[in-house]
């Protein structure tokens, strides 16, 4: 795998002339549209999974 440094495509036009913008990691500048967006890395694993937490007393199961 050897080329596009850039694994991802502008979001606005899909375009993948993208560059880093300014100096911060993770700001990007596409050179189609010029538009300027930041990144941020996504982790699989979240800290917090939209588990149900609280315990509901409302059951499915019920007297039939
Ligand atoms: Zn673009």
């Amino acid at each position: 795998m050897s080329g596009h440094s850039v694994p991802f495509f502008c979001p606005y036009c899909g375009d993948e002339s993208l560059r880093p913008h300014g100096e911060k990691h993770g700001e990007w500048a596409c050179e189609s549209c010029r538009r300027v967006f930041a990144l941020r890395s996504v982790r699989a694993d979240s800290p917090h999974p939209p588990a149900p937490d609280s315990v509901g007393s409302a059951g499915a199961e019920g007297p039939g």
